[in-house]
């Protein structure tokens, strides 16, 4: 039996992880399909406070999990695949492996969008990505595009013209979404074009790898075709909650809803990060919300000692 379960290994879990350990709670940590969470897949984050020079993502992640570690908390690797949370206690299924706590923090963050084109997913490896710090290196001295206009995609234009020989920016209008800064730094990338406002139709791989796209101008309805041998897709994210819908209270979008910080609908259930989160979804907030989470999970435990 546990006190705590924190599905999710993002800056929320983690930090909610750090925060659960360190009141001699013991937390168990699901790290989900994406161990680390969107941080682990990010390279220079500039704006957490406390790193005046920044640090990698994954550095932070990393730092993150020593430190719940040091205070005790546990780790297992794997996806929820099913939670029941009619009764206290609760049980969390993991491959295949029943786990039951008293309290839960729901940290499982966001996973990034496909544009939902024909052959798209069957691609991913094969030319489309979702993640320039991991894929970046295969596009050595090849031309790719990054679809989006948030941070995201400005950061992984510049970010993949280390690699690419070329790096066309697409996005669907002509203004962005991105702060000013990281589009002036996009702007004056040598190698990066920006193409607006343009969709992409098609995705062209007659091999069954990526060696162009079908562009569409959405106002002329011009169309032009780009050769190029990758496509970095930055179009944001979708909360991963799909296992709780039903059992915890969502919006339309999926994200989980949460009162006075992370207080679910079902007593002892807390949510943390970006699955709650789709307007600030910082590391910083992040934290913070898993901090809170963790407090009101011991406050809970301590209220309900004798249930
Ligand atoms: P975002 O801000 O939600 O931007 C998503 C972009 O993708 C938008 O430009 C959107 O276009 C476009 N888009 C969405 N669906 C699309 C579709 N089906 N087809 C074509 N385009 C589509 O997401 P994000 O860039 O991932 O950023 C998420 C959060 O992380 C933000 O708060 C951001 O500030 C933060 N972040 C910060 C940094 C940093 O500071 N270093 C780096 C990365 C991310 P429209 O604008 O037309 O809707």
């Amino acid at each position: 039996m546990q006190n705590v379960v924190i599905i999710g290994s993002g800056c929320a879990g983690l930090t909610a992880a750090i925060y659960a350990a360190r009141a001699n709670l013991k937390p168990l940590v699901l790290e989900g399909h994406e161990p680390g969470g969107q941080l682990s897949l990010t390279t220079h984050v500039e704006n957490f406070p406390g790193f005046p020079d920044g640090i990698m993502g994954p550095e932070l992640i990393e730092n993150m999990k020593r430190q719940a570690a040091r205070f005790g908390a546990e780790f297992k690797s794997g996806a929820v695949t099913e939670v029941d949370l009619s009764k206290r206690p609760f049980t969390i299924t993991v491959n295949g492996e029943p786990h039951q706590t008293k309290t839960l923090i729901v940290a499982a963050g966001a996973s990034a969008r496909l544009l939902g084109l024909k052959g798209e997913k069957e691609l991913i490896g094969r030319g489309v990505s979702t993640c320039a710090t991991c894929d970046g290196y295969f596009f050595r001295g090849k031309p790719i595009a990054v679809v989006g206009g948030g941070d995201s995609a400005m950061e992984e234009a510049n970010f993949l013209s280390r690699y690419a020989s070329k790096v066309y920016l697409i996005h669907r209008r002509n203004d962005f979404r991105a702060s000013k800064i990281m589009i002036d730094r996009a702007r004056a990338n040598p190698k990066v074009e920006f193409l607006t406002p343009y969709v992409v139709d098609e995705i062209l791989s007659p091999q069954g790898l990526v060696n162009g796209v079908k562009l569409r101008h959405t106002e002329t309805s011009e169309t032009k075709q780009l050769e190029l041998e990758g496509v970095f897709v930055a179009i944001g994210h979708d909360p991963n909650s799909t296992v709780f819908k039903g059992k915890l209270n969502m919006d339309e979008n999926g994200y989980l809803e949460a009162k006075h910080g992370g207080i679910s609908n079902v007593p002892g259930v807390f949510i943390a990060g970006d699955v709650q989160d789709h307007r600030y979804r910082q590391a910083v907030t992040a934290a913070g919300s898993g901090c809170m989470a963790a407090i009101d999970a011991e406050k809970f435990l301590e209220e309900h000692k004798d249930s």
